[in-house]
């Protein structure tokens, strides 16, 4: 089914507002994964609420928490997200981030203990609003890993993000590129699960560590209640041991900078999710002339996309046009909603007191 961005933030507002969090939170946390909806990353749009219902629950992730300062020392400030809502906690920080790098010119900024961040573009994004370029690390802990080392044929680490972002100009849009370190990010393989479609070649392994098409083999960590899936597999990481060093350096600029740890198995795990954020926050102007660094995002960017295209339907893209095109489409068309995912949303919305005609009404 499709969906309107606007029906579906009342709703997950409404959802989120029952488990406790406060209008504010709701309309952020509500906006955030709408907003990832919009940009075609369905993994980290509305299907996670059904998981932060079941965090809520078994009192994993608490509502209406604040980033606390742990340490601040010139341009450096390190937070404690609270196992608060990520996407709540995390906007705050930056928006602290941000105010500071307007006198400082830099700022490096760690967020630990917090729970999903969701899109870290949106992060992105928010210093992109300010006129800043930025740089995120993210790891993931609290949880089991799911992507294999290259060579290694087990999983032994997460999907863990990374985002840059540059500011635009007039005739350029944004640069933003906003990647797991996986090939895919987890919420791939749930949504192929939700829609009985198989993956593409080189994305998962299969539990004896051979490539596999069947996102099936990552289903026990989404669905461990259900008993007839596959063995566990484990996401290949991007690019080989390159990206698996990228995945590495989340781990010790988010995990280790940040005081939150790694995935490493002496670290409590408990079916969860908390993220750990490295950003690196630059106010570009104290460094160059800003028409002039416009001028040059202009040329290189177009420089790129006058390569003829290999094949004529595709032509070059710079990092964020696939989002802002896909958003453009799903706010005429609505946002595509399959039925494992609204019918979990429902589920969750019930657990929570919401019964499923009030949300079928808000639709
Ligand atoms: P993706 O592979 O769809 O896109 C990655 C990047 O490549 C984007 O910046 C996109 O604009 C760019 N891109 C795509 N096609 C392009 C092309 N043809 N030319 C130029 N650039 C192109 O994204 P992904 O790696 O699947 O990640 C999806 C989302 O998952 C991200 O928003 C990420 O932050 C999020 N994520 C979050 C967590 C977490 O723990 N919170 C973990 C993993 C991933």
């Amino acid at each position: 089914m499709l969906v309107q961005a606007e029906s579906l933030k009342r709703i997950v507002s409404a959802i989120l507002e029952k488990g406790g969090s406060s209008n504010n939170e709701s309309q952020v946390v509500a906006d955030h994964l709408v907003r990832a909806n919009l940009a075609g990353h369905d993994s980290h749009g509305v299907g996670m609420l059904p998981f932060y219902v079941k965090m809520l629950k078994s009192e994993l992730l608490f509502p209406n928490q604040e980033p606390q300062m742990e340490k601040t020392n010139g341009s450096i400030m390190m937070f404690d997200g609270k196992r608060g809502y990520g996407q709540a906690v995390g906007k705050m920080a930056m928006e602290q981030a941000i105010e500071k790098c307007r006198e400082t010119g830099l700022v490096l900024m760690t967020l630990r203990n917090s729970h999903h961040l969701g899109r870290i573009g949106t992060y992105g994004e928010q210093s992109i609003e300010a006129g800043m370029v930025s740089m995120h690390f993210v790891n993931v802990t609290d949880h089991f890993p799911l992507v294999a080392p290259y060579r290694g044929s087990d999983a032994r680490f997460s999907t863990n993000p990374i985002c840059l972002a540059m500011p635009g100009t007039k005739k350029q849009s944004p640069v933003l590129l906003d990647m797991a370190t996986s090939r895919i990010a987890l919420g791939k393989a749930r949504v192929a699960i939700n829609k009985n479609e198989t993956l593409e070649d080189g994305l998962v392994l299969d539990h004896k560590g051979q490539p596999s098409n069947n996102p099936g083999v990552m289903a026990g960590y989404l669905y461990p209640e259900k008993e007839d899936n596959p063995p566990l597999g484990a996401l290949t990481p991007l690019g080989e041991y390159k990206g698996y060093g990228l995945a590495l350096f989340c781990e010790l600029f988010g995990g280790v900078l940040s005081g939150g740890g790694t995935i490493q198995p002496g670290n409590i795990r408990r079916d969860s999710i908390i993220n750990n954020m490295f950003t690196l926050l630059i106010n570009p102007v104290k460094l160059v002339d800003i028409p002039w660094m416009q001028h040059e995002i202009e040329e290189i960017t177009s420089f790129c996309k006058k390569s003829p295209p290999a094949d004529p339907e595709e032509p070059v893209l710079i990092a964020g046009d696939p989002e802002r095109l896909k958003e453009q489409e799903r706010k005429e068309n609505g946002i595509p909603v399959d039925k494992t995912t609204w019918e979990q949303i429902l589920e969750g919305g019930e657990t929570l007191g919401l019964s499923r005609i009030e949300i079928e009404k808000m639709n």
